[in-house]
């Protein structure tokens, strides 16, 4: 293996993607450009173990994914945890690819700054810095003035050593932290469901495949009274 310098950082995102929209797309986008990462795996979520069940069988989740990104050569879609038939945690998920891409290649994994406020209730989460550096993006509605308290649970007195700029993360494999502020979209999967549920269009805050493929498979039909 080489000098770890020489790999671009991996990024890893996972999420339920329910369905994948433009947030999500522009935080890839933006991360990957941002930190010099080499692609970005996007890693859609089985049935994860901290929120409540996925309303979407992961097929469809993973069927919007694949259709989102497959025009853009940076984008991966990475199924093992759809494939998996147990609950799949993100520290798990890390291990496999740790495995798979050696001890030297720089992992980053991409959160979302609500997804970061509940790294604490994770799974092994302490876990999480051995195995990938951390890039928290910037989201509407989680104000940085609200990371504090997670921060200092996280970091405790490793504030000094993991806090850490774009250009450090091909310097080791793992253990840093980087935040990024991306463009501001206000959008979710929650009010994109809510949205068809209501009877109305979505249009413009996802792709218009993903959409023609949600009309196409009648996902996220208005609930009949
Ligand atoms: P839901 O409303 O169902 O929770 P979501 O829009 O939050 O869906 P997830 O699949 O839960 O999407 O999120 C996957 C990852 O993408 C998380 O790390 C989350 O923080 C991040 N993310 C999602 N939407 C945005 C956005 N608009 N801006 C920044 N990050 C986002
Ligand atoms: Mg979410």
């Amino acid at each position: 293996m080489g000098n770890p310098r020489n790999l671009r950082p991996i990024g890893i995102f996972g999420g339920t993607f329910d369905p994948i929209h433009f947030g999500h797309l522009r935080l890839a986008e933006e991360m990957a450009e941002a930190l010099e990462l080499d692609h970005v795996r996007f890693v859609p979520a089985g049935t994860p173990p901290h929120r409540s069940r996925p309303r979407t069988d992961a097929p469809h989740r993973l069927a919007m994914v694949k259709i989102a990104t497959a025009n853009n050569p940076r984008f991966v879609v990475d199924q093992r945890e759809v494939q998996l038939p147990r609950l799949s945690y993100t520290v798990d998920t890390l291990h496999s690819l740790r495995a798979e891409l050696g001890s030297n290649q720089p992992l980053c994994l991409l959160l979302g700054a609500d997804a970061f406020l509940g790294l604490s209730s994770w799974h092994n989460w302490q876990e999480l810095f051995d195995l990938a550096h951390i890039a928290i993006a910037h989201r509407p509605g989680f104000p940085q003035s609200t990371w504090k308290d997670a921060m200092a649970d996280i970091l405790r007195d490793a504030i000094e050593t993991r806090m850490a700029n774009p250009e450090d993360l091909n310097t080791c494999p793992a253990g840093l932290i980087v935040t990024r502020p991306i463009t501001a979209l206000d959008i979710s999967a929650t009010h994109i469901r809510d949205t068809l549920r209501a009877g109305r269009n979505p249009r413009y805050l996802l792709p218009d495949a993903v959409l023609d493929y949600i009309n196409a498979h009648q996902l996220y039909l208005p609930e009949t009274a």
